[in-house]
């Protein structure tokens, strides 16, 4: 009975503190700008199946493709277990869904391959990322914090994979031995070989049972609390942020309403001139972003994908796309630690913009959406750039001076070379 109490405790705990934190993020996004994205409904759910779930992006590179699956589908998977890990916590029982028959056999059968699966890839993840010298696993970003989440999440699920499979183990010598309380159920097809290393004591092997039971079950609890402050978080935020893509054509830039509507008017006196006065142009901060780019930065994995095909990266410029989410995240985060302690948003002097990102970043971008095209969770940091680039620009009239010198060419000649308008077709002639 007082395990059973213990568990309750453990799972109520689990579930609250995590809803707690969901909340705090859900706020955090919703302090972007509005953004309609309800629209063609069975296209975004099909874009969701397919990138999402699918995982179609990550198949671009197949060996960490396969890799990914084996954790993902595994990982996924094997959490039906924790279905019969509840009850049975809550109630006393043991392998409650034994019931099953021969269903409970295939499951079990089939869990123990996954976890051998996702067990042998996490150790091959964490060989890649610390011994092998892979481009998109380096970079001044990946330092210190998100590196230790990386090994973390990669150490906790190997703990986890291999406290479930000794659990079976020693459950399946207790069975063998025909011990009280251990009835035959289940099929072992790898923990049975595991059972060879454990004692033969009943005492022992009950103790070994039940340690990894707790220690399986304490480390998903714990686990599930890591996600909010962690890369991991993706898991979760994959599915609603790649229903939420951007449907148009990458190249399609979203142009600023009231700045269109002033144009049009400058153009055609016949139409009036936007009434009311815009809050701000472009981004300074993340409240100055929309909401999706907000989700965009919980959902990151980390990956780097995005870095290793920006050319600006590449041929050695200070941007990174990966570093563009992080920051984000990092100062919103920033934010909605500041509206927890005040109730609501007290200045800090600080913004998205100088104190996280630098302009020398926002202008080596080149706006060729490799990054977006590449991000297995359609994520956009082009968004951001830009934003940021048109608070410089038009709220500061801050921008290198080869492009106010296009600016000026624009402005004076109706196209962006130093030739005076009655030239602008001379190349026809040649
Ligand atoms: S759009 Fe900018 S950040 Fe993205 S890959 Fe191209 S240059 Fe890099
Ligand atoms: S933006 Fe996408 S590609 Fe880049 S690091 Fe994040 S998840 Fe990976």
């Amino acid at each position: 009975m007082i395990s059973q109490i213990i568990f309750f405790i453990l799972l109520f705990s689990a579930v609250f503190l995590f809803s707690k934190n969901a909340r705090k993020i859900y706020r955090n996004i919703k302090l972007g700008q509005p953004l309609n994205r309800s629209d063609r409904p069975g296209e975004r759910l099909k874009l969701m199946l397919l990138v999402a779930f699918g995982q179609k992006k990550m198949f671009k590179k197949p060996l960490p493709a396969i890799l990914h699956l084996f954790v993902y589908v595994g990982f996924c998977i094997i959490n039906i277990e924790m279905l019969e890990i509840v009850i049975d916590g809550l109630f006393g029982t043991h392998r409650i869904l034994s019931a099953l028959g021969s269903f409970y056999n295939f499951l079990i059968f089939a869990f123990e391959w996954l976890a051998l699966g996702v067990l042998v890839s996490c150790v091959i993840f964490f060989i890649r990322r610390n011994l092998l010298n892979i481009y998109r696993f380096k970079g001044i970003e990946l330092k210190d914090w998100p590196k230790t989440d990386a090994n973390l999440i990669l150490i906790t699920e190997i703990l986890l994979m291999a406290a479930f499979l000794f659990m079976n183990a020693a459950d399946y010598s207790l069975q063998q031995q025909g011990a009280a309380g251990y009835h035959e159920a289940g099929a072992f097809p790898v923990s049975q070989y595991l059972s060879a290393m454990l004692p033969e004591s009943a005492n022992t092997l009950v103790f070994i049972e039940r340690f990894c039971w707790w220690f399986h079950i304490i480390g998903v609890f714990a686990f599930l609390n890591y996600l909010p402050i962690s890369k991991h978080l993706h898991i979760i935020l994959a599915f609603p942020n790649t229903y939420f893509s951007k449907l148009e054509p990458k190249g399609q830039f979203t142009n600023i309403e009231s700045v269109t509507a002033e144009v049009k008017s400058m153009l055609d006196p016949s139409i009036p001139p936007p009434s009311g006065e815009v809050a701000r142009f472009g981004a300074k901060d993340v409240h100055d972003l929309t909401w999706k780019n907000l989700l965009d930065a919980y959902t990151c994995t980390e990956c780097g994908r995005c870095t290793a095909a920006c050319p600006a990266n590449i041929t050695g410029k200070l941007l990174s796309p990966r570093k563009i989410m992080m920051d984000t995240r990092d100062r919103l985060e920033e934010v909605g630690r500041n509206i927890s302690k005040n109730g609501t948003f007290k200045e800090d002097e600080k913004s998205l913009i100088d104190s996280y990102i630098t302009r020398e970043e926002l202008w080596a971008c080149t706006t060729c959406n490799a990054c977006v095209e590449q991000c297995p969770v359609n994520i956009n940091p082009l968004e951001i750039i830009v934003g940021l680039r048109q608070y410089a620009v038009m709220e500061e009239s801050q921008a290198p001076s080869s492009i106010n010198a296009m600016f000026s060419n624009l402005e004076n000649n109706g196209a962006p070379w130093k030739y005076s308008q009655a030239d602008r077709a001379n190349w026809a002639n040649k």
